[in-house]
């Protein structure tokens, strides 16, 4: 038998999540499929999400998917420098999070199939027009007939793999311990500590009663681990404490790190076909200084659940009317290319240099300006004029955009 939905969401992340749940609200006949058999583990995130990020998505959290209040992000130069980007938040138990999307969903009339992996697509027309994709693959629901696919299947990006949509993306890899007894003010604190992760950064990220995600994303992917363990090992703050497994993995395995491959070469050219709408990792929607991804795939996911009750109402869901979604997230979301351009700024420097720029930013980063921004520039043309013109400005720019404001967390 042939399952039929209005939509399919492929993936039960924060995207997926997302898109079900704002397609329920919108009252559309929404199948949820997720590989996994169990929604969020392993858990492949740093679980922080801004309140901004909350209040833009209209989401309030029940308690029991919240690890800790947080008051923003510290940023620690090579020689030890710190300045702050207050903006307030959480810490998640990100897949208790995952899952409570997913169930309002349910509760709203979703249908859940967990164990059910996209493998293929078909598609579907009659006379001559174009009714949707027969997906097919491992899971007894399927095939599963839907007008618009949203796919929110992260990194895999399987409609695009699978409809020849877009190029495979350039990735970093992430990865990270829970670790137990570690000193916490309640900051997020980013090591830009390039020694260990080249072209990226380490992470302490406080949870509940001691427990932290202690991690790092690099381009080194093969050496994150044995990088993640020397930062660890040198660093006084961690070397002694406890690496522990995180409570959703079960009993009795041996104690490793968990993490992931993120996107970084930016939004992908096609983010919408016919029937096909694509949101969060799968559409490449990272921020690119932090990698930060939650809060874009929620919103995306709100688009593509706008767009998609549009065209259904509409009866065409046709790449030409499902454009809207394509055009929503380029008026909104900040501009990936001169974010980018301000990362590479960044790590083109030397850890000299990155300091010297650190000591120059105010101690609070999170609202400079232009007051601000002109004390860095003075400061930094009396101690490093090169390194203003080569980089002070786009780097500034890319801490700018890393604000929650901003989808950078
Ligand atoms: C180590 C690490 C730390 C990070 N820290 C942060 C952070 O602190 N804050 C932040 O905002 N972002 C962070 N990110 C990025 C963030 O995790 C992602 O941007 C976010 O999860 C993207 O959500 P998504 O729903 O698009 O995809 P995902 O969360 O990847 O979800 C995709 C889902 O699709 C499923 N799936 C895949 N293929 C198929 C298929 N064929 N059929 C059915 N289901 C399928 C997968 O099993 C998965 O459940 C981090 C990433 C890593 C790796």
């Amino acid at each position: 038998m042939v399952t039929t939905c209005d939509v399919l969401v492929v993936g039960a992340g924060p995207g997926g999540g997302s898109a079900a749940l704002h397609a329920a609200r919108l009252g559309l006949n929404v199948v949820v499929i997720e590989d996994h058999n169990e929604i969020g583990t392993p858990v492949h995130c740093g679980e922080c999400i801004s309140d901004i990020a909350l209040s833009n998505l209209d989401l309030t959290l029940p308690a029991e998917v919240i690890s800790k209040r947080v008051h923003g992000i510290r940023v620690i130069f090579p020689d030890g420098t710190q300045k702050r980007l207050t903006e307030h938040g959480y810490v998640l138990e990100k897949h208790l999070f995952e899952q409570w999307l997913v169930d309002q969903s349910v509760e709203l009339g979703a249908s859940l199939f967990l164990g059910h992996k996209l493998q293929t697509m078909e598609r579907i027309e009659e006379n001559g027009k174009f009714m949707g994709h027969l997906c097919d693959g491992k899971g007894d629901q399927f095939p599963i007939n839907a007008k618009i696919v949203i796919d929110a299947s992260g990194v895999a990006g399987i409609c695009s793999k699978i409809l020849e949509l877009n190029d495979r993306p350039k990735v970093i890899a992430g990865m990270q311990y829970e670790m137990l007894d570690v000193p916490t003010d309640d900051y997020l604190d980013f090591y830009i500590w390039p020694e260990y992760a080249e072209k990226g950064y380490l992470w302490m990220i406080p949870k509940c009663e001691g427990r932290a995600n202690v991690g790092l994303v690099t381009e080194v992917k093969s050496g994150a681990v044995k990088e993640l363990d020397r930062f660890i090992a040198d660093t006084d703050e961690f070397k002694n404490l406890e690496v522990v497994n995180p409570p959703w993995r079960d009993d009795g395995r041996k104690v490793r790190g968990f993490g992931g491959t993120i996107p970084i070469s930016g939004p992908h050219e096609t983010t919408h076909s016919d029937g096909i709408l694509l949101i969060g990792d799968a559409a490449g929607f990272t921020s690119p200084l932090f990698e930060g991804g939650s809060h874009l795939a929620l919103k995306s996911a709100q688009f593509a659940a706008k767009t998609a009750a549009d065209a259904i109402s509409k009866g065409d869901f046709t790449a030409t009317n499902l454009k809207e979604y394509t055009e929503s997230w380029k008026a909104e979301f900040p501009p990936y290319h001169k974010i980018l351009r301000g990362k590479s700024a960044l790590y083109s420097l030397s850890d000299n240099d990155m300091s010297v720029m650190g000591r120059c930013f105010p101690d609070e980063m999170s609202d400079m300006g232009v007051s601000g921004k002109a004390m860095v520039a003075i400061r930094l043309l009396i101690r490093r004029p090169s390194l203003y013109f080569r980089s002070i400005i786009p780097a500034m720019l890319a801490f700018g955009y890393s604000r929650a404001k901003y989808y950078g967390w």
